[in-house]
């Protein structure tokens, strides 16, 4: 097998995108570096530059404050306990907590993986709604961003370009894939899994189920309000007609379920990331 060079001619990152573009010309080359530097170096240094105590009211939010770590953890080069010593070091404020249970929730997915391990690529328990007409396959436009719907495009098209999503964009692009396209959540999960840079099989299938509502004890839907209300500096607003998210939770679970699932009263679909 060909060994890749490692000499330190190759240290400065534009040296080591030419080289390996020179070893694999089939790569697409976008003619830009990632904006995610390797190495634990520069994870250290985005973890001095978060700000944990806005992390808290802000997480929701598409342009709110949130560590952007998971690379870096994902890829072994910080360690969730250290995460964990390093936030309750900061204060025992309801910002440390919220970030301390996130961590917890990829040390959870982990403990399911390695109880279960591949079965976590099928469904683990039953839908909590209709799943019987879901197609296999990822569809085209979704695959290429070109849905017609901008939010949707938009989430797609950052996803494909920085390999990087929030936590609320994933729920948005898994939950219309799913409920909305009733494309099978599988399909979903391996096709957002091969474009992320944090690619992680546990946090990734688990929370794709999660959505779909085969590891949790409803689906995950969303509508235009709570689009607006979280992601609206970010993403462009869709056009009125034909807005498959312009509903109410009720109308919405009717549309989508046929009645099967009724939404809390309080008119949201409620988890752990609202
Ligand atoms: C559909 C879907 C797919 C996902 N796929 C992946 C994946 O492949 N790899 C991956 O690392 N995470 C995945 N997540 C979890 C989560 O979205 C990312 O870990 C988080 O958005 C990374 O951004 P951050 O580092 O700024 O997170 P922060 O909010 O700053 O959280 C800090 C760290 O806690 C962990 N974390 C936070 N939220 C979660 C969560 N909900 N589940 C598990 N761990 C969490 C991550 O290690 C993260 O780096 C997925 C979530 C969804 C809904």
């Amino acid at each position: 097998m060909q060994q890749l060079r490692t000499d330190l001619e190759l240290a400065d990152r534009e040296a080591i995108a030419t080289y390996l573009q020179s070893e694999f010309p089939f790569l697409e080359d976008s003619g830009e570096l990632s904006p995610h530097v390797g190495g634990r170096k520069a994870g250290l240094a985005r973890l001095q530059d978060f700000q944990l105590e806005k992390y808290g009211k802000q997480r929701n939010f598409l342009d709110g404050e949130v560590s952007q770590l998971s690379p870096y953890v994902s890829r072994g080069c910080l360690e969730l306990e250290e995460l964990r010593q390093w936030a309750l070091k900061q204060s025992r404020s309801k910002s440390v907590e919220t970030f301390v249970s996130e961590l917890a929730w990829r040390a959870f997915f982990h403990l399911v993986y390695d109880e279960e391990g591949d079965r976590i690529l099928q469904d683990l328990e039953k839908p909590k709604v209709p799943m019987n007409q879901h197609q296999r396959s990822l569809p085209d436009d979704i695959a290429n961003g070109t849905t017609g719907i901008p939010s949707m495009d938009t989430l797609i098209k950052m996803l494909k370009e920085s390999g990087y999503l929030h936590n609320h964009a994933r729920m948005y692009l898994a939950s219309y894939i799913v409920h909305f396209r009733k494309v099978c959540w599988r399909a979903g999960a391996d096709w957002m899994y091969s474009l992320l840079i944090d690619g992680d099989l546990a946090s990734n299938h688990l929370s794709w189920q999660w959505v779909a509502s085969t590891f949790s004890t409803k689906p995950y839907i969303f509508n235009r309000e709570n689009l607006q209300r979280y992601g609206g500096s970010v993403l462009p607003g869709d056009p009125k007609k034909d807005d498959p998210f312009n509903y109410s939770y009720e109308e919405l679970a009717e549309r989508l379920f046929e009645g099967a699932y009724t939404p809390e009263p309080s008119g949201r679909s409620s988890g752990q990331y609202q």
